[in-house]
């Protein structure tokens, strides 16, 4: 009988599943039980108004079975069949409306290709993937007769009257012989198939049913040498259904409880851990979804490498589309596990993919606002959950502020928590703005690489002194993250090694400039001497005990040119913070330096160097030349 040829669209197809790259592979069975489970949707439909059907919701079933010996798998349905004329329009074209887009979409590149097979699948033609005969009997609904559709591939098709009995389809795959490195003999191991029916349809509706091998220790007559009876194995076959079909996020809080949902994370996301917040969505409107997600306690090993992969699964109507959608939520969330259902979302890539992203980004809107919520309200509800949260993603979040020129800020500036000279505890940017006095200009804050360091900046005594909080940051990111923020609450945020604090009266700031005026020849001298190490020198405002400090002016902090240093290239060897020294007026060593200064330039060079690497390692800045240092030291003792 003469073959009748695919049109040209579905010959390109094919000939991209027969050469399809073995990761994807494994998707030809997702993709042929979604359309038994479709076919059984129909008739099940039908059922409910046709009594003559005489099928109900219990009696309909997927088997799968494999032959070793013949090598093929085949999936049987009991739903609405095919005609003859249903099985040429539909399994030889690719006769569906998107069909035209889909293949623009396929011309855009080669590695698209891959992308596509691998994320959305591409219908039955899947099949052709670990295939190299198709043969597919089928017998619609009301039908007087079978027929029998077979190819074995791009050279086209016959169709032909065939006997069976039952209406419904089975597709049965032949799978094309092990070569080299190619094991498709895996996909007739009942082991591997269930695997993926586990993976892919766990939540098909309706039950996936195999043969499954038991083997059983049965005690014979005979006796072993202590007396025992012996025992031998016995295998017996029995049909059981493999799938779960109703997923745990459909079904109702009763029906799931936090506890079974919690079992339902730590098993499908490999976490030890109890997650901080289980998420449940269930949205109806014009994309309907449900979501159930996670908020781990804590991060996965590689969670700050390339390695990890964040997003969550994404499945339509019970079936998996994607293992890990990165395009549901946003960069600073990427930390959050869980799945997305939604019944708008096609399996086939053939409808629009553009459509998709319009419902994807809805969801994903969505998401990030509840992932939002459910974090402030941890953040009142249970405070120790929350900061163990924090220990683990807080870094995540600050680069979350940081990144996309800051356009995620207004959504994450209170899920910030820093420490506190309040109480020594973590505490939010709202907690410290609602205990500032009245006076209190700026939220003020401290950076160094620890606690210890920022805690003992000379420059907090004054802050302090006012009876003002201090907020300690001691991650590389945090002044990045503080920069890109700006302000809290019409606050603005000021390192206390910035140069002007707001701190002082006016009568002060006159005193001051006094004071400035007459030490102008000193300072002159000081700058001059110092010229490589600092761009400034100046009488400190906020120094009360300490003789010295280092601040910087402009826009690189400290801590900034800290976190440039340690990386290689130009930002590492240029990037600077433009430093000034800080000098106590009120304090001894001042008055020593002034007194050199008039008695003996030479020493005075002496005492200022020391002073300004003082200030340095004060600030947690290296001092370049130790030697010089301790002999300067020791040379002024
Ligand atoms: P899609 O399922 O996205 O429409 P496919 O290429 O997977 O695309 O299938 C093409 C069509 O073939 C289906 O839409 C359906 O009409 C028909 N079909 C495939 N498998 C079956 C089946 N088991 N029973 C009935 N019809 C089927």
């Amino acid at each position: 009988m003469a073959k009748k040829q695919f049109k040209a669209e579905s010959k390109r197809l094919l000939d991209l599943m027969i050469n399809s790259i073995y990761t994807h592979r494994e998707i030809f069975l997702r993709e042929i039980i979604s359309n038994a489970s479709d076919a059984i949707d129909k008739l099940a439909y039908k059922a409910l108004t046709d009594q003559n059907v005489g099928l109900s919701r219990e009696d309909f079933r997927i088997r799968v079975v494999l032959d070793k010996d013949a090598r093929t798998i085949t999936v049987s349905d009991n739903g609405i069949g095919m005609t003859k004329e249903e099985m040429e329009e539909n399994l030889g074209v690719i006769a569906h409306s998107g069909s035209f887009k889909f293949k623009s979409e396929l011309d855009k590149g080669e590695n698209d290709d891959v992308d596509i097979i691998g994320q959305f699948g591409v219908g039955f033609y899947s099949a052709f993937m670990v295939s190299d005969k198709v043969t597919v009997l089928s017998r619609a609904y009301g039908a007087d007769a079978a027929y029998k559709w077979e190819s074995e591939g791009a050279d086209g098709y016959t169709v032909t009257e065939c006997d069976k009995e039952t209406v419904g389809t089975d597709v049965v795959m032949h799978i094309k012989p092990d070569a080299g490195e190619e094991h498709y003999g895996e996909f007739l191991e009942t082991w591997r198939i269930k695997e993926l029916i586990k993976k892919y349809s766990d939540y098909v509706r309706f039950p996936i049913r195999m043969d499954i091998e038991h083997t059983e220790y049965v005690e014979t007559e005979e006796l072993d040498e202590h007396g025992h009876k012996k025992t031998e194995p016995v295998t017996h076959t029995e049909e059981e259904t493999v799938n779960s079909m109703v997923p745990i996020w459909q079904r109702s809080k009763a029906e799931a409880t936090d506890e079974a949902c919690i079992a339902f994370y730590k098993e499908r996301f490999h976490d030890t851990e109890d997650p901080v917040a289980v998420i449940r969505v269930n949205a109806e409107g014009l994309t309907s979804y449900r979501a159930l997600l996670f908020i781990p306690a804590k991060a996965p090993y590689d969670f700050y490498s390339r390695d990890y992969k964040p997003g969550l699964a994404l499945y339509s109507s019970g079936v998996m589309i994607m293992e890990s959608c990165a395009d549901l939520l946003p960069e600073c969330f990427r930390f959050v596990r869980g799945v997305v259902d939604s019944p708008d979302l096609s399996l086939n890539i053939s409808r629009e993919i553009l459509q998709h992203d319009r419902q994807l980004k809805t969801i994903a809107g969505n998401l990030e606002n509840k992932v939002k919520a459910e974090l402030l309200k941890l953040q009142t509800a249970d405070p120790e959950k929350y900061d163990t949260f924090w220990a683990a993603f807080g870094r995540q979040i600050k680069y979350g502020i940081v990144g996309d020129y800051g356009m995620k800020k207004e959504l994450l500036k209170d899920l910030l928590k820093f420490y506190s000279s309040n109480d020594e505890k973590l505490t939010t940017l709202k907690e410290y703005v609602s205990r500032m006095p009245e006076a209190q200009k700026y939220i003020y804050y401290a950076a160094a690489d620890s606690l210890r360091t920022a805690a003992g900046l000379p420059q907090n005594e004054q802050v302090k002194a006012k009876g003002y909080e201090l907020l300690y940051m001691t991650e590389d990111i945090d002044e990045f993250a503080v920069q890109m923020l700006y302000s809290y609450d019409d606050k603005e945020l000021r390192s206390v090694a910035a140069g002007d604090l707001g701190l002082e009266t006016e009568e002060e700031k006159k005193e001051q400039e006094e004071t400035a005026g007459k030490s102008k020849e000193l300072l002159d001298f000081l700058k001059e001497t110092l010229k490589d190490d600092v761009a400034d020198v100046k009488l400190s405002k906020s120094l009360v005990s300490s003789a010295v400090c280092m601040s910087y002016e402009g826009e690189i902090t400290l801590e900034m040119e800290r976190y440039f240093r340690q990386m290689p290239g130009e930002a590492g060897e240029k990037i600077r913070a433009k430093r000034v020294l800080e000098l106590n007026p009120a304090h001894p060593a001042f008055a020593s330096l002034t007194a050199a200064f008039g008695a003996d330039r030479d020493r005075a060079g002496k005492i200022a160097r020391v002073l300004c690497d003082q200030a340095k390692l004060l600030a947690g800045l290296p001092v370049e030349d130790l030697a010089a240092y301790s002999e300067a030291v020791c040379g002024l003792l």
